[in-house]
């Protein structure tokens, strides 16, 4: 937990019960989109904040090397397999296997919530993706035993709390993945940072608010076109 009032973190560790306080004068919060540090900071402060769900979960699949060594599937191409509502892509992997990702509704008549069994996957394979089934010798099992990631879109604003406390990352701007920039929009955060900090020296609530007022504004433009993008990858290729 963060305790903005004190000044403290509270951390536990998790092959243990034990805690450890650290105290400090300011905080970047980098821990992703549930970030504590947010939750804490919208407890605290007037900020605007909306966490959107998308609805659409996902789920990693693989396509293994062929036996030889080699990809079984063209490696310089962005495999989409568009279905209206839903999706499944495949990006290539050094070790010449495919990370394939199945996008699709959390819940509803043919979702994450009802495709459960070894014939409930194949059935909805056979109809979608029959041409993948080949490809993927593990999908039931990578089916059953992969866990299904829940997708949201987080508007946050401002990203600071006065001189103490302030969110990059995904703890800012969680964006749904289908624009490819969510890390890029991250890595992007810490260059901007550098520089404010140059600049500014050790003015925090300057950088801060300077952060917040150049950064908030492409975040939250990143997280529309991600969602844009969903509907073009899954529906209009
Ligand atoms: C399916 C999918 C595909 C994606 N594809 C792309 C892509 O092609 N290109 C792209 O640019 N981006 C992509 N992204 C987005 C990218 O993964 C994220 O934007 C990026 O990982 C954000 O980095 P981060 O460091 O802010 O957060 P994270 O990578 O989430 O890291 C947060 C860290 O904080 C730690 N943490 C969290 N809470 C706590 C806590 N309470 N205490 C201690 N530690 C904590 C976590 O363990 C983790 O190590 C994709 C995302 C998904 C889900």
């Amino acid at each position: 937990s963060a305790d903005l009032e004190q000044n403290k973190l509270l951390f536990q560790l998790s092959d243990s019960l034990e805690k450890i306080e650290w105290s400090f004068n300011r905080v970047i919060g980098c821990d992703g989109s549930a970030s504590i540090l947010r939750k804490s900071i919208v407890e605290k402060a007037d900020i605007q904040y909306v966490k959107k769900p998308l609805g659409h979960g996902y789920k990693e699949l693989t396509i293994p090397p062929m036996k030889s060594g080699k990809f079984q599937i063209e490696p310089n191409a962005l495999h989409i397999w568009p279905r209206g509502n839903h999706m499944l892509i495949a990006l290539p992997n050094n070790d010449y296997s495919f990370t394939c990702t199945l996008f699709f509704p959390m819940i509803g008549n043919t979702s994450f919530e009802t495709v459960k069994t070894e014939k409930d996957i194949f059935d909805l394979f056979q109809s979608q993706f029959p041409d993948a089934i080949e490809l993927m010798p593990n999908l039931v099992k990578d089916f059953q035993n992969n866990p299904t990631g829940d997708l949201a879109s987080v508007y946050c604003k401002p990203w600071h709390f006065g001189d103490k406390a302030l969110l990059i990352g995904d703890a800012a701007h969680a964006v749904v993945p289908f624009f490819g920039q969510g890390m890029n929009a991250s890595f992007q955060d810490c260059s901007t940072l550098e520089k404010l900090m140059d600049q500014n020296k050790n003015n925090w609530e300057t950088i801060f608010n300077a952060f917040s007022s150049t950064q908030v504004k492409n975040g939250h433009a990143i997280a529309d076109m991600a969602l844009e993008n969903y509907l073009e990858m899954r529906d209009h290729v």
